[in-house]
């Protein structure tokens, strides 16, 4: 239910810090991290949730865009 603040370097310049609010697998009932299986399927491939709570203060990059390149490079 509740989440959890982590923090993740700007993608963008590598020197900002960008408060994150995470929410790990809520809704996957089933297993926690099966990574054991290769190739078994992807079903809960990803159900964790990211928010990004701020932008980047050195850059300047706002959480929007923060947000936008952290998927596009597949972190979050
Ligand atoms: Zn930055």
């Amino acid at each position: 239910m509740s989440g959890q603040y982590e923090e993740l370097s700007c993608p963008f310049c590598d020197k900002g810090r960008i408060t994150c609010l995470y929410f790990p697998s809520q809704w996957s009932v089933k297993t926690k991290r099966t990574k054991t299986l290769p190739g078994g399927g992807s079903v809960n491939k990803s159900t964790e949730v990211w928010l990004i709570q701020s932008g980047c203060k050195v850059c300047g990059k706002s959480a929007e865009e923060v947000e936008k390149e952290l998927k596009k490079q597949g972190i979050i």
